[in-house]
């Protein structure tokens, strides 16, 4: 069987030298020195002057608007993974969607400028599937009419923007470092930010408000991570080098073996490299979107249709509306199978299937 992802594990004797460290101190949450280690390696790693740990990429979400103070509208794209909206509607603020751009599949910034009004307090755009949005766009728009801008970077875990990290943009980047992520702490996310009062505000909401014995700074949430979750963050991050090698290697395979499928994929920013996070094909139509996977799955391979359906559409809690590009591509996009135990053989075997399907 082939699944559309597989966490990467670690030799375990790795994470057991860590869990051994635990033991020995019984210190095993609430900010402890492998989570301090943790953010510090990170930094170093991803070249940044601050960034949190917290428990997940969601509450990292909604830490984030929490601590912009945001109310009103934000808009946001229909194109990315449901947290990116229930942040918002979770954060008793309105998401208005506006489409994405045919050939990133980020928010259009063209786009942005109407769906503006006085209530409209944000941006909270995806960087999706790693690719960059149109970031000096969105910053532009949002000086121009005062306001903030959170980027989800869920996906975007080492990728550069003109040289820089990523996350350097916006008032807050967060990334989730959970299992089925290109680098991962079994469950984990990142907060963020360049300002330091914003952090401050940041690492207080993460442990309740606490800012003292019985004393709160401001309102709070659990946002911590444990001991465990930063030694798996701890022990895959000296496997960076070999996971990104050989998603690379992967990823070119598919490429290779698949050009003559009538398909597209994603364009990326040209100010940036690929991080190899997914391998996403825009096929000619749903129909044969369908046939492709009903046709894999006989063969127990497995994709995901991801992002599908598109956010506007299929929220209970929110009225749905349309969007002419996000619809047509949610429809039509495929993420195929791409972690680091896939194997050269294995990525023959699903482009054999697929070019069969479509010369049948
Ligand atoms: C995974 C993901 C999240 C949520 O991260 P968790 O760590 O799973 O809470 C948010 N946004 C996007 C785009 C994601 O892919």
């Amino acid at each position: 069987m082939i699944q559309v992802t597989k966490p990467f594990l670690p030799p375990i004797d790795e994470y057991q030298q860590y869990v051994e460290q635990i033991w020995k101190r019984q210190w095993l949450t609430n900010m402890g020195p492998l989570s301090s280690e943790l953010e510090m390696r990170l930094k170093e790693y991803l070249d940044l002057k601050h960034l949190l740990f917290v428990a997940n990429g969601t509450v990292a979400l909604q830490i984030a608007i929490k601590a912009l103070e945001l109310k009103g509208q934000i808009i946001t794209t229909p194109f990315s993974f449901v947290a990116t909206t229930s942040s918002i509607v979770w954060e008793g603020c309105t998401p208005v969607f506006v489409d994405i751009d045919n050939k990133s599949l980020n928010i259009d910034p063209e786009k942005i400028e109407a769906a503006i009004t006085p209530q409209t307090s944000a941006i909270l755009a995806t960087h999706v599937y790693g690719n960059p949005c149109d970031i000096d766009q969105i910053e532009r728009i949002a000086k121009k009419h005062k306001l903030k801008v959170i980027y989800d970077g869920a996906h975007a875990f080492g990728v550069k923007y003109k040289g820089k990290s990523i996350f350097e943009f916006g008032d807050i980047s967060i990334c989730s470092l959970h299992a089925t992520k290109l680098y991962h702490a079994t469950e984990g996310g990142l907060i963020i930010t360049k300002s330091p009062e914003l952090l401050k505000k940041v690492a207080l909401m993460r442990n309740f408000g606490i800012s003292g014995f019985g004393t709160y700074g401001d309102i709070g949430i659990n946002g911590k991570n444990s001991e465990f979750h930063a030694a798996m963050g701890l022990v895959n991050l000296a496997h960076l080098p070999a996971i990104f090698n050989k998603r690379k290697e992967l990823s070119t395979t598919y490429l290779r073996n698949l050009k003559t499928l009538r398909a597209t994929y994603p364009i990326w920013n040209t100010q940036s490299a690929p991080n190899f996070a997914y391998f996403p094909v825009i096929l000619e139509s749903e129909e044969f979107l369908l046939q492709l996977v009903e046709e894999l799955n006989k063969n127990q391979i497995f994709t995901r249709r991801y992002f599908y359906p598109s956010l506007a559409s299929s929220l209970p809690y929110l009225a749905p509306s349309a969007f002419a590009i996000t619809d047509d591509i949610s429809k039509r996009v495929l993420c195929l199978p791409l972690y680091h135990d896939l194997t050269i053989e294995e990525i023959n075997l699903i482009t054999r299937i697929i070019l069969r399907v479509q010369n049948n």
